[in-house]
Parts: C-alpha cells; sequence; structure tokens
C-alpha cells in the first residue's frame, strides 16, 4: 500500500475535485506529496448514503464477526510496517519510538474491544419474565438491550495520529458498537490518514462487511467538515482536538432538526497539587518528575500539567528551584504543526506579558517550528483575579500558582473549569486535607491521581479519559478505555415479542452466552 491522495468511499479510491491539500513535513514545513484532492458535496453524499445502507446488515452481523473484523484492521495496520511509521514520522515530527508505541496502542484498542464485542455484556441484556398472574394488574414480558446508534463522524486529533485518529479510540468503540464510521481526516497527517484507512478499508473487504461501514473524506476547507455533522444520516460525533473546533461542532450538531451527541474532548490544563507535607519531604524530587511529564512530546498531551498549585513554603521553593533547572536543560522540540507552533508561541507570550505573572524558567530555544518549554509563576489572588490565565497553553508551558494555605487552594481548585485529570502530590501527614480535595476534585474532573502525572493514559476497563466541559462535551463518559463504546448505544426496550421475533441477546436459550441481568440479578 502507498500513499496516492485518494479519499476513499466504501470501497471506492476516489480524487476529490476540491482544492488540494498537502502533508506537511513537521521538521522543515516543507510540502509532502501526494496532494489530497478535497472531497466534494457528492463525494459526502455517496458516503453517508453509503454508511446508512451498511448500517442495518453491519448491525446485525454476529458479534464474532464484528470482533474479527476490528483483529483484522490491527493486523493490516501492523502489514503497513514502515511505509506508515515513516510517513507518520515525516508529518507529525514525532519519533519513531513514539510513532511504534502509538501504533502498538492502536493496536492493543482494536484488540480491546473485539475482546468487548465478543464478551457481549455491551449490550446490558435485562429479561424482566411476564406476570399474567400478578395482582393488581399482570405484568408484561420486557426485555431490554443496547442497539447502536448508526453512522458516527470521526474527527481524528492531531496530537494521536493514530491511536486518537482514523483507526484510533473513537473508530474502533463505534464499528464495536455496530456503528459504520465517515471519518474526516485530520490535515495534520493526510498520508497517515489514507494509509491507515486503506487497512480499514482492506479489512471490510476481507471479512465480506458491506462497503459503506468505513469511508474517509478529505477537507480543503470547512464546507465538508460542517456538513458531515449536519448530515441527516450521521446519528453521533467523536472529536478530539481544539475547544473553538469541538464548540463549533456541538452547535452545528445542536442546530440540526435531529440534534446529535457529539463526544468532543478539547481542552485541558490538569491541575497538579501538591501538598506541604510531600513538598516539605521531597520537593526537589517532585520538581524533576514534574519537568519530565511536562516536556514529554513537546507538551503536546491533552493530559499535559499545565498548571501547579501548592502551598508557600521552603518545599515550594524546592520544587520551584529543581524543576526550574531540569526545564533550563530540556532540548526544543518540533511540534506537530506550524498552526500548532503558532499557537503555543502566542500563549506563551500572553503569559510574559502579563505583569502579574512571574517567568521562572525557559528551556533551551530550537529552530524551525520547535516550541521551547516555559514555566511561570503567579500568586492565588492573581490566579483568581484573571480568567485568562486559567486558559490551556497546548505545549510545554506551565503555570505555578502560590498559595498561602489549603484554604487557598481550595478556592483556585474551586474556579477551575473541567478538567481530564488532576494530580495530588502527598504524603501520609497531608491525608486529611487530602480527604477534602478529593471531594472536590471529584466534581471538576474525569481522573483523579496520586504521586503522579496524568500523562499516559492506559487504555483499561476502569480508564476515564473525559470530565466536565471543556475537558468534553459530556462528561458523563470516556473516550479512552472500555466504556467508550457505551457512546454510540442507546438502550431499546420490547414488550412481549414472541422468542421468533427477539434478538438473540434476548432469546431464552441465549445463543451468544453472553451474561445477562435476569429478574435484575446478574446471571452468567
Ligand atoms: P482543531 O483545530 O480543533 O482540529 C480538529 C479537527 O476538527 C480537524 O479535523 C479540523 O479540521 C476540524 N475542525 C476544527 N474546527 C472546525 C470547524 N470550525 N468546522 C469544521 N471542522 C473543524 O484541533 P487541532 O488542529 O488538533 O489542534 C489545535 C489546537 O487544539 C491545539 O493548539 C490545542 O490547543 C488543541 N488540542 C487539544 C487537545 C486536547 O486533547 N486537549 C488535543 C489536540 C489539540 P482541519 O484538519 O481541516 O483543520
Amino acid at each position: 500500500m502507498s500513499v496516492k491522495g485518494f479519499n476513499l468511499i466504501g470501497q471506492a479510491e476516489v480524487a476529490g475535485s476540491n482544492p488540494a491539500l498537502w502533508g506537511i513535513a513537521a521538521a522543515t514545513g516543507e510540502r509532502l506529496e501526494p496532494g489530497f484532492g478535497g472531497a466534494t458535496l457528492d463525494d459526502l453524499d455517496r458516503a453517508c448514503a453509503l454508511a446508512r445502507e451498511a448500517f442495518n446488515p453491519y448491525r446485525e452481523t454476529s458479534l464474532e464477526t464484528r470482533a474479527r473484523f476490528l483483529e483484522r484492521i490491527a493486523e493490516n495496520i501492523l502489514e503497513l510496517g514502515d511505509t506508515l511509521v515513516e510517513r507518520c514520522m515525516a508529518e507529525t515530527g514525532l519519533p519513531r519510538a513514539r510513532v511504534e508505541g502509538e501504533r502498538g496502542r492502536t493496536m492493543g484498542q482494536l484488540r480491546l474491544f473485539a475482546s468487548v464485542v465478543r464478551e457481549g455484556s455491551f449490550q446490558d441484556a435485562r429479561i424482566d419474565r411476564a406476570m399474567p398472574e400478578r395482582t393488581p394488574l399482570p405484568r408484561a414480558d420486557l426485555r431490554l438491550r443496547n442497539i447502536p446508534l448508526g453512522p458516527v463522524a470521526v474527527f481524528g486529533a492531531s496530537n494521536f495520529p493514530l491511536a486518537f485518529s482514523v483507526a484510533g479510540g473513537d473508530s474502533a468503540s463505534a464499528l464495536a458498537a455496530g456503528c459504520p464510521v465517515v471519518v474526516k481526516a485530520h490535515s495534520a497527517h493526510p498520508g497517515t490518514s489514507e494509509l491507515v484507512g486503506q487497512a480499514v478499508q482492506r479489512a471490510v473487504r476481507e471479512c465480506e462487511l458491506p462497503e459503506g461501514v468505513f469511508s474517509l473524506l478529505f477537507d480543503s476547507g470547512r464546507e465538508i467538515a460542517q456538513a458531515l455533522v449536519a448530515d441527516p444520516r450521521i446519528k453521533a460525533v467523536g472529536f478530539t482536538g481544539s475547544r473553538v473546533g469541538g464548540v463549533a461542532l456541538m452547535n452545528i450538531a445542536a442546530a440540526r432538526p435531529e440534534p446529535i451527541p457529539v463526544y468532543a474532548e478539547m481542552s485541558s490544563i490538569n491541575p497538579v497539587v501538591l501538598l506541604p507535607g510531600a513538598l516539605q519531604e521531597r520537593g526537589a524530587q517532585i520538581g524533576q518528575a514534574f519537568v519530565s511529564s511536562l516536556a514529554l512530546g513537546a507538551g503536546q498531551f491533552c493530559t499535559n500539567p499545565g498548571l501547579v498549585i501548592a502551598v508557600d513554603g521552603e518545599g515550594l521553593q524546592n520544587f520551584i528551584r529543581s524543576a526550574s533547572e531540569a526545564l533550563g536543560k530540556v532540548a526544543a522540540q518540533t511540534m506537530l504543526t506550524p498552526g500548532i507552533y503558532r499557537s503555543y508561541c502566542h500563549g506563551v507570550h500572553s503569559l510574559e506579558s502579563n505583569a502579574r505573572v512571574q517567568p521562572l524558567a525557559k528551556g533551551l530555544a530550537g529552530g524551525i517550528n520547535q516550541g521551547q518549554a516555559a514555566l511561570f509563576m503567579v500568586a492565588a489572588e492573581d490566579f483568581l483575579d484573571d480568567y485568562r490565565l486559567r486558559e490551556e497553553v497546548f505545549g510545554s508551558s506551565s503555570l505555578v500558582v502560590r498559595c498561602a494555605n489549603i484554604v487557598q487552594v481550595r478556592q483556585v481548585i474551586d474556579v477551575l473549569e473541567g478538567q481530564l485529570t488532576a494530580a495530588l502530590h502527598l504524603s501520609p501527614s497531608d491525608h486529611r486535607a487530602a480527604r477534602a480535595l478529593i471531594a472536590d476534585l471529584e466534581l471538576k474532573v474525569g481522573r483523579i491521581l496520586i504521586n503522579g502525572f496524568g500523562t499516559g493514559v492506559e487504555v483499561a476497563h476502569a480508564m476515564v479519559h473525559g470530565g466536565p466541559f471543556p475537558a468534553t462535551s459530556d462528561s458523563r463518559t470516556t473516550s479512552v478505555g472500555s466504556l467508550a463504546i457505551e457512546r454510540f448505544l442507546r438502550p431499546v426496550s420490547y414488550q412481549d415479542l414472541p422468542q421468533a421475533l427477539l434478538p438473540p441477546a434476548l432469546q431464552d436459550s441465549n445463543p451468544e452466552g453472553i451474561a445477562r441481568r435476569v429478574e435484575g440479578q446478574m446471571v452468567l
């Protein structure tokens, strides 16, 4: 397989006739061939029509067929070998080890969802049998299962070109749920997108599924992306990216004659709270670990620690000294796109030009498109007073908020918007304060962690990568981990259906052998 510059619509390779877009080499700013002709509204119409047509046959496939399909996608991605790895490295500036690691994670996610499909409990099958003799009123036979929502539009992330893009977490969970997927490729990695798209397209063919289960479109402007969300055949949206972009798509989805859910993961500054006992015990050590997390991947992680909240004192001074020293040695790193680099520089400049903010340290300067790490400090009163200081600076920049006491720490937490993660650094002497802070943080974040940093998101059953707005558009769910499948399902109740008309999950014989809740009790 090779990069050809085509939209993938069902099984067809289509040269888009709208203006072309090109991949850009992150390290040099040069164009990478070939150009990708932008999809037209007719192309979009075809992709959505095929997805609608595929929906019923696809959702009726056996659990085993669907699981095998997800595994096949993983195998096909691996078969792309160095063609994929090298194109992805060129388009994103990410090093080989990171790209290969991310490929492994992408395959792991697809396999996780295959196991979720085989296991079957995502259908949440429930059976309450009829009680014809019940008085004063008989009870009908009631059975419930989850069904997929319908075709899903997926917008991949710039910062996870494999694990949160064409065959990433959103696509894997939607396909696992039984939803066809139409992906709008991220313009930051079009070649990577096409290669992975070819791997999915081939898996559709190999598993003899209806062709509309998967399509991939390139958009040279905003028209196709917006029309995709507005299309009546699309029933949900998965998105990872900026707050502005996510909110624009949420507004389009809400204004449709039939509004649909948008699962957007957007902006988070991931507060790290340093408690006095921990600072006293190991302030310098925490400072070093913090800088490692801050600088990881040029800080281009949604869980990057962009805010540190701590009580002033000798421990905090030790933290600042060691973090500043470590940060001063951090080499500048190539950022994903010139746009993300510019927006990072703008964010750092805003902090530098804010008279209330004290610069603490800068990393080493770099070349084209290379972000220079930065650390700042502000007094809690000033932080509370200036909402601009709570905005995400996507990259390796962080702000330390110096508090007088724990009461002020809680005030600072109180003004924060919704976040993906919060980390608490503590020692046993901090447990009392931590208990109150955990209760505060539960209301703000999707994941609370102790003595660590939020970067590094395990793909697991108990993971939540979500949180209140603007971390995400819907705090009731997650975009990472097996629970993500629930975003694309809805419950249907069946009353008094004869066995022959019930779906397999609800038949008395339980042909799929899945766990079910019968009369309120789980039956394995
Ligand atoms: P983005 O600009 O929001 O783009 C994400 C996707 O949405 C892309 O496919 C983009 O299309 C599309 N899009 C954006 N705005 C749109 C609109 N108004 N109408 C239709 N489609 C739209 O995000 P990004 O390029 O990945 O990153 C930019 C910024 O997002 C970063 O600087 C950072 O602040 C933030 N970010 C946050 C996270 C996080 O997880 N918190 C992750 C990544 C990025 P195009 O490809 O055509 O632009």
